[in-house]
């Protein structure tokens, strides 16, 4: 696979990153387990809900969460 290209965020962007960092102070966070590998997929923080789609960075699976209940909702 090619390795895609660095590019620097813009700074609008880079606002938003720095913004995003400071709002997830004092918030919980909680790691989601890939439930293929059994290791960390994602860490998210008390504020999220609805589903997320993640690919596993150890194993490679994708993977939907449903974030409120934590428990799968579809395998690939
Ligand atoms: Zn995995």
């Amino acid at each position: 696979m090619k390795k895609r290209q660095f590019v620097p965020p813009t700074p609008q962007m880079l606002a938003k990153i720095r913004k995003a960092e400071l709002d997830v102070v004092g918030h919980n966070q909680r790691n989601i387990m890939c439930p293929y590998c059994r290791r960390r997929a994602i860490i998210v923080f008390d504020d999220a809900s609805g589903h997320i789609q993640t690919r596993c960075k150890h194993c490679g699976k994708e993977v939907i969460i449903d974030l409120v209940n934590m428990r799968r909702t579809r395998r690939f």
